[in-house]
């Protein structure tokens, strides 16, 4: 199959990336993109975020997110213990700290899956951070994902693609885009990119 990435920005010679950020509109494909790699690859680490939306059925607490109440978010945010944090379609959403510090202190690969404002806010916080966007094949592919996933009521839906709107005209933002049309070649891909080694330029191949 084809590639799938739209191009890439190496990584300076001195700095391996240890900190992937996978940003990309709502209904894209990233939590299916991030189970499939952690199921071919377990060893990988994904930050579990906070958020004050509901789980959605077969959603676990500690496992997809920590599901919270408004107030517990608003602790978290005044005692400095998240890293980034961001409204979205209505709720609040955030990465706790200490986790991804410590994981990146041991030197291990770390991955946020986080919408555009958190990436932005990682981007200007962690030089050693390397953006990934995730982009539909289309739009009308995207309305089709978010809609047929039948997790989200119509209103949902519709200021999800309002932000969706937003978030593809922010493309260029990232050090890098991957199309997501198989699943099994964009998580490929992402585990290329994590693993880079310095030198390597690009993620063909
Ligand atoms: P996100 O985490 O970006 O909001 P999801 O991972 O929940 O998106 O995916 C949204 C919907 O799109 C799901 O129903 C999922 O099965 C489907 N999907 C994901 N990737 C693909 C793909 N490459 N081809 C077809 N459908 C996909
Ligand atoms: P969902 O409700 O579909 O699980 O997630 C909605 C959006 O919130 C997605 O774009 C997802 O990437 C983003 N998101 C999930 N966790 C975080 C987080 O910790 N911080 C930020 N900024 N966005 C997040």
């Amino acid at each position: 199959m084809a590639a799938t990435s739209r191009g890439t920005t190496p990584a300076p010679p001195d700095v391996r990336p240890r900190l992937t950020v996978l940003s990309g509109p709502s209904g894209v494909g990233k939590s299916t993109v991030v189970a499939h790699l952690r199921k071919v690859h377990p060893e990988v680490w994904l930050s579990v975020s906070a958020t004050t939306r509901k789980p959605r059925p077969g959603e676990r607490h500690g496992v997809q997110y920590f599901f919270v109440e408004d107030e517990e978010f608003d602790k978290l945010i005044a005692n400095g213990e998240l890293l980034e944090w961001a409204e979205f379609a209505g709720n609040r959403y955030g990465t706790p700290r200490k986790a991804v510090l410590d994981r990146l202190e041991a030197g291990e690969p770390v991955l946020l899956e986080i919408d555009l404002q958190g990436a932005r806010q990682v981007r200007d916080s962690m030089k050693e951070a390397h953006l990934v966007f995730l982009a539909p094949p289309s739009w009308d592919e995207l309305v089709r994902r978010l809609t047929g996933r039948g997790t989200e009521a119509p209103e949902v839906i519709e200021r999800r693609l309002e932000a969706a709107r937003v978030e593809l005209a922010a493309e260029t933002e990232f050090d890098v885009t991957l199309v997501n049309t198989s699943v099994e070649d964009v998580s490929r891909e992402l585990l290329a990119l994590m693993l880079r080694r310095p030198g390597d330029q690009n993620i063909s191949g």
